[in-house]
């Protein structure tokens, strides 16, 4: 699954600078108890399934829908009731027959369901003896407006409304479609019916064995057998629909299915199934297993997630997958890579090989978002992400793993919302960047000898974090391997190297104290990491395992000092004094990963008072207008985030805005608004986010510009180029009066692209305007924006006014609730109270949280509480030391 929340590389690609990761933060939490890799499972374990037999029926005009299934199981023990998942269904002609004929007629089972264990017991008059049966039964269930089990989205079309239907299993929800072992270690094969109305295409994880036309306009379409996997993995797909192919590596046919008239717009993501699925058959030594791999986009979206990794049959929303000619630019050819390289990463890590239990998710989701880093880099090298992908990787999560409601990335998961929140920050974000050292610290072949012999031996098999281990250590022998993979994946939190280097007989000696890096304790007693150190000096690197204190020693004197080069490591450095002042004014001299990553320690550092601002606020000064736009662009990030701490004092942050303008201004005008010739992918996504910034900051002229080109835009569409489209957009938006506000609502209704109008219903809720803002929260209330849009809506007014939207969302609870994935609600609002500057929504979402929220699902709550506090209380010690180095400087 792709989180909508994006990793670290995909913000840093997207031109949303590295401040605004620290969002990522909200969905950082606490584990209640101490990391275990055993897995657990909530049904008794007397029974297992092995095959399933499914005929479906939808009606989508009565959001309901038929099934029947047949289970082939094997009784372990001797048992009078089977205990099976389901959720919002009823049951009809149960019954269990042992297998081959054996033990006479079937056994009728009397069915009770218990709705809050999400269960249906199956109940016999008598013992069940060990041996093979068939549990079959009908039953009925609903279709759900959000993206939870079977769901339907609406869309308007040249040719009025359509309906579509689609499937959202992960994490829990194969249980709202079918009656089932639904937990990933019951693994087993399918064999899926649908009846279907004549004119739809219908798509699951297989091809089509048949299709046969049912009579009064409806067809009964028969699937081939799927592989043996967990229910989380099954898809099906319905509706009105187009579907392009190409052959791809290995006689695999790779397709993409899209709404009708619009799969011309899939075909970059068509040619990106092809290039990805190639190179994965080559990294992992495995070939891709299912005759054919779809990707299927639907309209709309989900407050969590933006793709789906169905074996054989990637769901992913339209503005993840498709590219419409005329509003899109580099950063949405870069997110339809990243999203469809993390979802075929799946087909292997995930889908053919899978996690026991949800304590070990990071092991599906921390190696996607890593390989969808590597093979963007490898097969997109005119991107020019390597040095974003280093930096950002490593330092994406530290923003949330920082904190007391953090956990370890292996973390005990006992409930079905608690698997939901496991879909975090921690998990994608620490996952990847934790793979990405260890890859460095064993080399890359090692690694990759790890992966293809751990897949090899747990294909089409579950299996947990230490399997992974084992293999790689293997594959790399005389390294402390496994004792590195332990110190970082079952305890929290990020190490911090202190170094402090001086010349002793001609020789540089540079002692290392490994301590703790914490945003909001700062007398916790360290946690003890063995942490990979590199120590680069002069032109020559050593390597350390650092653990508690040691040293190294390089050639020669006088050298600035550099540790984590190329900034693989997740650690933090603190340089002593003398040293960071060597690496200061030497600092256009560092590579630009290098100067990206001190750049970031030392804002992280003076963050909580470890370096002082002037460290980094030196820095700032030092870029030059030719320097990468990879620089430029951590330089404007920082000065807009920077800009949020003065709001409430206008004098002193007109100041600040005046120093913050003539850095990036000078760096803008030479820019300038059009597109070069030339122009790399990094200056376009550059002239971008500095006009976006640059009006955060305040500058008029940006702002008329932007509202010109967008007046012009109605009859001129070059004035609002795809590069510079939604950041004029999002200028516009915020900035909007009344009028402005009117027309982009009217280009909202009258847009026929799903997409594009679902992009314009977003705008409306990114008003400043108070007025406005309550505007959009009560049209997020109505049907006009779409069932799947609401949350989306609301979500965007929080970002500027949070305590109006939170207080908006809990008076309306029982609609909102609707508007929300059913297991995500825990998560969504105390997430709107994420931007509050004030102490007063600590209360409120405390307040929330005792009455509407189960105690074992309170981590993103506890999380957004933790971080109001820390921030206010931060900011009251970082203002004056940026206040006193304005003036100092001028300003
Ligand atoms: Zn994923």
């Amino acid at each position: 699954m792709r989180r909508t929340l994006v990793s670290a590389i995909a913000l840093a690609l997207s031109g949303v600078t590295f401040a605004a990761s620290a969002q990522s933060a909200a969905e950082i939490s606490r584990a209640a108890h101490p990391p275990m890799v055993k897995a657990t499972t909530q049904l008794p374990a007397n029974a297992r399934p092995s095959h399933y037999v499914v005929e479906v029926t939808p009606h989508a005009d009565k959001m309901a829908f038929d099934g029947k299934v047949r289970i082939d199981l094997q009784v372990l023990e001797p048992t009078s009731t089977l205990v099976l998942q389901a959720v919002n269904m009823t049951f009809a002609n149960s019954a269990l027959a042992a297998a081959g004929g054996k033990g006479g007629k079937p056994m009728v089972a009397k069915v009770s369901v218990d709705a809050d264990a999400q269960t249906a017991t199956f109940a016999f008059d008598k013992q069940l003896a060990p041996g093979s049966y068939t549990l079959s039964t009908d039953y009925t269930g609903v279709i759900n407006t959000q993206a939870n089990g079977l769901f339907a989205l609406d869309y308007q079309t040249d040719g009025g409304k359509q309906r579509a239907l689609y499937t959202q299993f992960e994490n829990s929800d194969a249980r709202r479609f079918i009656p089932s072992w639904d937990e990933p270690n019951f693994k087993a094969t399918f064999d899926l019916t649908v009846n279907a109305p004549t004119g739809q295409m219908v798509v699951s994880n297989m091809p089509e064995a048949s299709s046969t036309d049912a009579g009064n306009g409806m067809k009964k379409v028969v699937f081939q057998t799927s592989p043996k996997m967990s229910t989380y993995l099954l898809f099906l797909g319905m509706g009105e629909f187009d579907r392009a192919t190409l052959n791809g590596e290995n006689g695999t046919e790779i397709g993409v299915i899209a709404q009708k008239g619009k799969v011309d717009q899939a075909k970059f993501a068509l040619e990106a199934g092809r290039d990805v699925l190639r190179e994965y058959n080559d990294y992992f030594g495995v070939n891709y297993p299912l005759p054919k791999l779809d990707n299927i986009a639907a309209p709309g979206r989900s407050q969590f997630f933006s793709a789906m990794e169905n074996w054989g049959a990637i769901f992913t929303f339209e503005y993840s997958l498709l590219l419409d000619p005329s509003i899109s630019n580099v950063s949405d050819q870069q997110r339809v890579f990243t999203t469809a390289a993390h979802e075929i990463a799946h087909q292997w890590f995930g889908d053919l090989v899978t996690m026991a239990w949800w304590d070990d998710l990071w092991l599906n989701e921390g190696f996607a978002t890593w390989m969808e880093g590597r093979t963007t880099r490898k097969l997109h090298p005119e991107w020019d992400i390597d040095n974003v992908d280093a930096a950002y990787t490593s330092r994406g999560a530290m923003g949330g793993d920082a904190y007391a409601t953090t956990h370890p990335i292996v973390q005990h998961v006992a409930t079905v919302e608690q698997a939901s929140q496991a879909f975090d920050g921690i998990t994608y974000g620490k996952g990847s960047a934790i793979i990405g050292m260890l890859e460095d610290y064993v080399g890359s072949d090692a690694w990759r000898a790890g992966v293809r012999s751990y897949i090899k031996q747990h294909a089409y098999g579950n299996s947990v974090t230490d399997d992974l281990w084992q293999q790689v250590d293997k594959a790399a022998p005389g390294k402390q391997f496994i004792q590195v993979a332990h110190d970082f994946t079952l305890q929290p939190g990020i190490p911090l190297i202190t170094a402090n280097a001086s010349c002793v007989a001609g020789k540089t000696l540079v002692s290392l104290v490994q301590g703790e890096y914490t945003i909001d304790r700062p007398d916790k007693t360290p946690l003890r990491w063995h942490v990979p150190v590199s120590v680069r000096s002069g032109g020559n690197t050593v390597h350390a395992l650092v653990a508690g204190t040691s040293s190294v020693e390089l050639p020669g004197c006088g050298a600035p000092v550099l540790l984590n080069a190329g900034q693989k490591g997740y650690y933090r450095t603190l340089y002593a004094p003398a040293q960071f002042k060597a690496l200061s004014d030497g600092f256009n001299a560092l590579p630009v990963v290098d100067q990206l990553g001190v750049m970031m320690d030392a804002s992280a550092l003076a963050a909580v008072g470890l370096q002082p601002e002037s460290d980094m606020l030196d820095l700032t000064t030092k870029v030059p207008l030719d320097a990468s736009p990879n620089l430029w662009q951590m330089v404007a990030g920082t000065l807009g985030g920077i800009d949020d701490m003065f709001e409430g004092n206008p004098k002193r942050q007109a100041a600040f805005r005046k120093y913050a303008l003539s850095r990036l201004s000078p760096k803008f005008q030479q820019l300038g608004w059009e597109n070069r010739a030339g122009d790399s992918a990094t200056t376009k996504q550059l002239r971008s986010s500095l006009i976006g910034i640059l009006s955060g900051l305040g500058d008029d002229k940006v702002i008329a510009e932007a509202r010109s080109r967008f007046a012009a835009s109605a009859t001129d569409p070059k004035a609002m180029p795809p590069e510079l489209r939604r950041t004029i957009l999002g200028i516009v938006a915020h900035t909007a009066d009344p009028p402005t506000w009117d027309k982009l609502h009217k280009m909202a209704q009258d847009e026929k692209s799903s997409m594009i109008r679902d992009q314009y219903y977003g705008l409306l809720a990114a008003a400043k305007d108070k007025a406005l803002a309550q505007r959009a929260l009560d049209m997020a209330l109505t049907d006009e924006p779409g069932a799947t849009n609401s949350a989306g809506m609301i979500a965007s007014v929080s970002r500027e006014h949070s305590e109006m939207a939170f207080d908006f969302a809990v008076a309306h609870l029982d609609q909102v609730d609707k508007l929300v994935d059913s297991t995500s609600r825990a998560r969504y609002y105390p997430g709107l109270g994420y931007s509050a500057k004030d102490l007063k929504m600590v209360d409120k979402i405390k307040a929330f949280a005792d009455a509407h929220i189960a105690p074992t699902s309170r981590r993103e709550a506890e999380t957004v509480m933790n971080s109001i506090q820390t921030r206010v209380k931060l900011r009251a010690q970082r203002l004056p030391q940026i206040d006193a180095w304005l003036k100092k400087n001028g300003y």
